[in-house]
């Protein structure tokens, strides 16, 4: 018998976490966690542990794993970014799997495919910022980053025994959030709750709210160009409300690859840990006739400026998307602290990039000295007002 393969998961208390360690306890022959990480959300966290028969733990916050240790004697809690880290690069770990919010998730994967220990990516903003130096050393140790991401799942499940010569162009299907399907909305009025609202995906604040102006999908361009090498002019987007057509790959002789299942992160976190496999772990049957009619059309860059600011920060290469992405991210933090308006927060992004002079093949270190610099000229461009 195979022994199980050992899974990190890096986020485990966020809604991909959770729904990871569904999928590792539906599948136990296949899989057995042995690592759970969090920045501070320590009480799920010792909850999971136990639950889960997990016996060590990070925590990112140092204070926070100072009371988790206190709290559970019965585990071995690790601390800081370097606890994280530690976890990650473990002895004998087969997959990390990192739902980390943002770029918390860049050393600890690094530190992984350091090790040659395979990636499962849920968090784009590693690949979206520093998407070259993380491709290049996993091909130099030989480690896979297997997509977690929805449609970078559907894309990869698609091209499976193709090659890459043979693709036309790949279709990221959106689900357009709550607002794509309304033009009567007022950006400069939308609430968080209305925001945080998604009529399809139960995720974390942060993609929602991204999902909401379709950032998430300019995201996604740059994360499907670093992970199957296709040129941006190359990588399209549709909205399709229903979400159950997850994205698709057109190739050359014209025919397209669709992947399908219900709107529910398992199926991809599931193919991501059992690739090249595939196994039963119970998951809800897709009924076509039920969720029928399907519906494509053209996302609208004149309402969602997000999508073009993230193809602009593509196209400019170097520090550029890292920049796009920081001032995101702060810009969203300043959006659900009620500090800007909705439309603010591609005013805000579009402001940051426009002060930024992106360095060519940045080294590791340029790149968190671009994150840096956008968060705080974010947060400047926001309190100057
Ligand atoms: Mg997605």
């Amino acid at each position: 018998m195979i022994p199980p393969q050992k899974i990190v998961i890096l986020g485990s208390t966020g809604s991909i976490g959770q729904s990871t360690l569904r999928v590792c306890a539906a599948l136990p022959e296949q899989f057995e966690v042995v690592g759970l990480a969090a920045m501070s959300r320590i009480e799920p966290l010792i909850d999971q542990a136990r639950l889960h028969g997990v016996k060590t733990i990070a925590v990112a916050d140092v204070q926070s794993a100072r009371i988790a240790a206190d709290r559970a004697p019965d585990l071995t809690v690790w601390s800081g970014a370097e606890g994280i880290e530690r976890m990650a690069a473990g002895e004998g770990v087969d997959t990390v799997l990192c739902a980390l919010v943002g770029m918390a998730g860049l050393r600890p994967v690094l530190a992984a495919l350091e090790r040659g220990t395979d990636v499962a990516l849920a968090t784009k903003e590693v690949l979206v910022a520093a998407g070259g130096r993380v491709t290049a050393l996993a091909r130099r140790t030989g480690a896979h980053i297997l997509p977690v991401d929805s449609e970078h799942s559907a894309i990869f499940q698609c091209l499976q025994g193709q090659s890459v010569g043979r693709v036309k162009r790949l279709v990221l299907t959106a689900s357009g959030g709550p607002f794509a399907a309304r033009a009567d909305i007022d950006f400069e009025k939308v609430t968080v709750a209305e925001a945080l609202n998604h009529p399809r995906w139960n995720m974390g604040k942060k993609v929602t709210v991204d999902s909401a102006t379709l950032m998430n999908k300019g995201l996604e361009i740059m994360e499907a160009h670093w992970l199957f090498d296709v040129p941006l002019d190359r990588i399209d987007v549709v909205i399709h409300p229903e979400s159950i057509v997850h994205s698709m790959v057109e190739f050359i002789d014209g025919s397209v690859l669709a992947q399908m299942s219900p709107p529910d992160m398992r199926y991809a976190i599931q193919y991501a840990l059992t690739w090249p496999g595939r196994f039963d772990g119970g998951l809800p049957p897709l009924d076509l006739v039920k969720v029928s009619p399907l519906h494509f059309k053209s996302p609208d860059p004149s309402r969602f400026p997000g999508l073009s600011l993230a193809r602009s920060a593509a196209a400019t290469g170097g520090t550029m998307p890292a920049v796009l992405n920081a001032a995101n991210e702060e810009a969203v933090s300043l959006f659900l602290e009620g500090r800007i308006p909705f439309a603010g927060i591609w005013r805000t992004v579009e402001v940051v990039m426009a002060r930024h002079h992106s360095i060519r093949d940045p080294e590791l270190e340029a790149i968190l000295d671009a994150d840096r610099w956008a968060r705080t000229a974010a947060r400047e461009t926001v309190n100057a007002r």
